[in-house]
């Protein structure tokens, strides 16, 4: 079996075209939705993303500021500045590019943010809604895997799916919307006993650990749809994803790529939070 790509690239630029409509909504009542990123710290990887996500939001027209600061920005400072952001009404959505450096307490920066704001679900108010109720942001990245399966058709009310990684931003809020849409979850983390015997029974696969190409072909149930949330740059400069994509495609029914999977997906999703965030105060 060859699995069939799960072209994250070409959907996330079909949900592209289906927001213009939205987008030319807005800009008629004079709102142009607006994002505005803080960097805090010289990561190089956080400044890809944070380049990436602006660079989208330019080329639909839509307003975008990156604000870089200093590693030795207090927290204080941040909060000050978010707070002045939560204010500001042509700014519809705040993104803390995480992680921050370790002098500052992302859970207490993040809470600063306004629900209203938090485009990237973070914020704990956002992340409660999840579980309990209707969030008003669903976190980009498991929301844009769930697209991707949506788009696949793949029949989630009573599969098996199993989520390697327990982080608040990838792997908790994903188990939490496949469990919604009636799937049967089983979260792994690293001191999970025994990995491949749950991975063999997942139906769906979602990977997000940062532990470059630990799933192999031999572990995934044949047929399995596999998504490969992770993202790692190898000695040689290329991206590799948490799956080992050449054994992992001639068993999986369909699979994500790293890059052109998940990556983009996760960008578009931020889109489609900022307008939701602009809509709202119409
Ligand atoms: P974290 O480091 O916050 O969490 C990793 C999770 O994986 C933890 O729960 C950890 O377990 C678990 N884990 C680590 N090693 C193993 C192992 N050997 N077996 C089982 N579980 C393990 O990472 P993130 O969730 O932030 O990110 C995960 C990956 O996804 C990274 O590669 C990141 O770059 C990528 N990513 C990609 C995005 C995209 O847009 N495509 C967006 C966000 C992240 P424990 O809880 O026990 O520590």
């Amino acid at each position: 079996m060859t699995a069939r790509i799960i072209d994250g690239k070409k959907l996330a630029e079909t949900i592209k075209l289906d927001l213009a409509d939205r987008i030319n909504a807005l800009k008629e009542k004079d709102i142009i939705p607006g994002l505005t990123v803080i960097l805090v710290g010289d990561d190089p990887a956080s400044q890809v993303y944070v380049r990436n996500k602006a660079n989208t939001f330019t080329k639909l027209g839509l307003n975008s500021s990156v604000e870089q600061y200093p590693t030795s920005l207090s927290e204080e400072a941040l909060c000050e500045r978010i707070r002045e952001l939560n204010n500001d009404p042509s700014v519809h959505g705040i993104l803390v590019q995480l992680p921050l450096p370790a002098n500052l307490d992302a859970n207490k920066v993040i809470e600063t943010i306004s629900p209203e704001k938090d485009v990237d679900g973070f914020h704990i108010s956002n992340a409660g809604a999840l579980m309990t109720g209707r969030p008003l942001f669903i976190p980009c990245t498991p929301y844009g895997v769930m697209k991707m399966l949506e788009s696949e058709k793949v029949e989630l009310r009573g599969a098996e799916a199993v989520v390697i990684g327990a982080s608040n931003i990838v792997g908790k809020p994903m188990a939490l919307l496949l469990q919604k849409a009636g799937a049967t979850v089983t979260i792994c983390n690293s001191k999970t006993k025994d990995l491949a015997a749950h991975t063999k029974r997942a139906d769906v696969l979602v990977v997000a650990t940062g532990r470059p190409e630990m799933v192999t072909g031999n572990m995934i149930k044949p047929g399995a749809i596999v998504i490969d949330v992770g993202i790692n740059r190898g000695a040689d400069g290329k991206l590799k994803g948490d799956v080992e994509f050449s054994s992992a495609k001639d068993v999986a029914s369909a699979i994500t790529p790293v890059p052109g999977g998940v990556g983009p997906m996760t960008i578009v999703m931020l889109l489609v939070n900022t307008i939701e965030a602009a809509e709202r105060k119409l």
